[in-house]
């Protein structure tokens, strides 16, 4: 069979790991055909992910703001949502962001074609559009970047539309007056939030001890204690055993995660948030008939330059590993469209940070100290309590703090955490500190901008550094 489209590069999937690689490939002189599933771009993150739930979190900020505005004698009164509205206010965003990409992918002639794409052979990728037809594109070379789904977890009724995972939750259908969200990780933490603020009853069970399990527990307590005021129920080592859908709502049983542990009675809720984590699509393309091996999750291995075991086909973003994150994917766009352009190129980024955007935000980048303990690692630690930052009593936001982790024979920062609003913000600093080899020194002696929250990290390696002994 001839090839309906001939391409010197085939990006597979449109997130940011896909349309970053055909941009790049396309601006180093590639011809460049790119092949999404739906016809808006953007993938997960900016249809169904990162970027509408950070509008609706910036929603729940505002109610939030609004509440706190008594203490300095402003009245707004009890907010009224109008949920059509914020919708709007959500998809506009979105779509702003999906119709440039549209317009940047036309101005460097990539051609994008729609339809769900699965390899042939080591050359040859099959794409099926809606209407069934299909489309033959032969290419030299290609970047797999199909992303993930959410994991939906068996013996739920989810043909019912009361149980959602993240993309039914960012739908905002209506404000359920009982919520249970199954899962503390970053993405149930971030509903969570934006359901408590529009007035949900928020109940959240975990599996593991703590809220987002792997980040140190330090950094979440003040979320946790936040979450709590507002009224949010917090359940951890729980499981939700079963839901018994019923017409007056959901009832949900709970068990123990560790025997002789404890479990909350069943409960009736009116929709059911699963969060639990995110599965590599790797499985679904056929890729082994282009020589590309998948493991039994899913997920292509690649190797430092982002190429699969077929060495003219790359892999990047969620399918490729942990941790699935949007910035992740694009760094690692990047680097293989610039590999497929002859760059001699590979990765050498030390770290990749991580944000949770809920209030407050939790940031970490680096070697966290539960890793450092893992790993037997010599590590001083510099801390700053927000208490002490004129910025953060101004704004009545104290809750948080900054900590640095050095290595303590060279006193190189090696990782760092902060938890408080705008942290996913402040952590750029601590990741570019450590990608220079920074010293705690090069950080206590920046002279940061006063009164701003980024002092706070100056502050942390004075800490370490004993460069102050008391707070001031
Ligand atoms: P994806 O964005 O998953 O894109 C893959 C694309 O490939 C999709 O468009 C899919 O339709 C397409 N595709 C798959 N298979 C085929 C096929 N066979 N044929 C054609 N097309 C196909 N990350 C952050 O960094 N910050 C955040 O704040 C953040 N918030 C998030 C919030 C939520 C609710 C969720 C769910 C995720 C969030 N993430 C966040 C994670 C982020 O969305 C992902 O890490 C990112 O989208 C991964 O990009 P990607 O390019 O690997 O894949």
């Amino acid at each position: 069979r001839k090839a309906d489209v001939e391409c010197a590069m085939l990006v597979l999937g449109a997130g940011p790991g896909g349309y970053t690689a055909a941009f790049r490939a396309a601006d180093l002189g590639l011809d460049t055909v790119l092949v999404e599933r739906y016809p808006e771009l953007g993938g997960v993150c900016l249809n169904v992910g990162c970027i509408p739930s950070k509008a609706l979190l910036h929603a729940a900020a505002v109610i939030d703001g609004a509440s706190q505005a008594d203490e300095m004698g402003i009245a707004f009164g009890k907010p009224k949502i109008a949920l059509d509205k914020l919708r709007g206010y959500k998809n506009k965003v979105v779509g702003q962001l999906t119709k440039g990409l549209g317009g940047m992918a036309r101005q460097r002639k990539v051609k994008v074609i729609t339809g769900v794409g699965r390899f042939l052979s080591a050359n040859e990728l099959e794409v099926t559009g809606d209407d069934g037809k299909t489309q033959l594109v032969a290419f030299r070379q290609c970047v797999i970047a199909a992303g993930s789904q959410a994991v939906k977890l068996p013996g739920f009724p989810w043909d019912d539309p009361r149980v959602m995972d993240s993309t039914d939750a960012l739908e905002l259908a209506d404000v359920p007056k009982q919520l249970l969200v199954v899962g503390g990780g970053i993405i149930g933490l971030e509903m969570a939030t934006v359901y408590s603020a529009l007035g949900s009853a928020v109940t959240v069970v975990e599996f593991m001890d703590q809220l987002m399990p792997g980040t140190d527990k330090d950094l979440v307590k003040p979320l946790a204690d936040r979450l709590k005021k507002q009224g949010v129920e917090i359940h951890l080592q729980v499981k939700a055993a079963g839901v018994d859908a019923q017409k007056k709502g959901l009832k949900v049983s709970f068990e123990p995660a560790q025997d002789g542990g404890k479990a909350p009675d069943a409960q009736v809720f009116d929709r059911v948030l699963v969060a639990v984590g995110r599965a590599p699509n790797g499985g679904k393309l056929d890729a082994e008939k282009a020589g590309v091996k998948v493991t039994e999750r899913g997920f292509i291995p690649v190797d430092r330059q982002m190429r699969t075991t077929a060495s003219h086909i790359f892999a990047i973003g969620d399918l490729v590993g942990n941790p699935m994150l949007a910035h992740k994917a694009t760094h690692e766009a990047k680097l293989a469209a610039e590999v497929a352009s002859g760059a001699k190129k590979e990765w050498v980024a030390r770290v990749i940070p991580s944000v949770a955007y809920t209030d407050p935000e939790i940031a970490w980048v680096g070697v966290t100290e539960n890793e450092a303990k893992a790993r037997g690692l010599k590590v001083g630690v510099g801390k700053f309590p927000w208490a002490a930052s004129g910025r953060a009593i101004g704004i009545g936001r104290t809750e948080g703090f900054t900590k640095l982790l050095f290595d303590e024979a060279s006193g190189q920062v090696i990782g760092g955490g902060i938890v408080g609003v705008h942290a996913g913000e402040l952590i750029a600093e601590i990741a570019l500190a450590i990608e220079m080899g920074c010293e705690v020194g090069d950080i206590a002696h920046t002279i940061h901008p006063h009164p701003t929250l980024s002092e706070s990290v100056a502050m942390a390696a004075e800490m370490f550094d004993g460069t102050i002994t008391d707070l001031y």
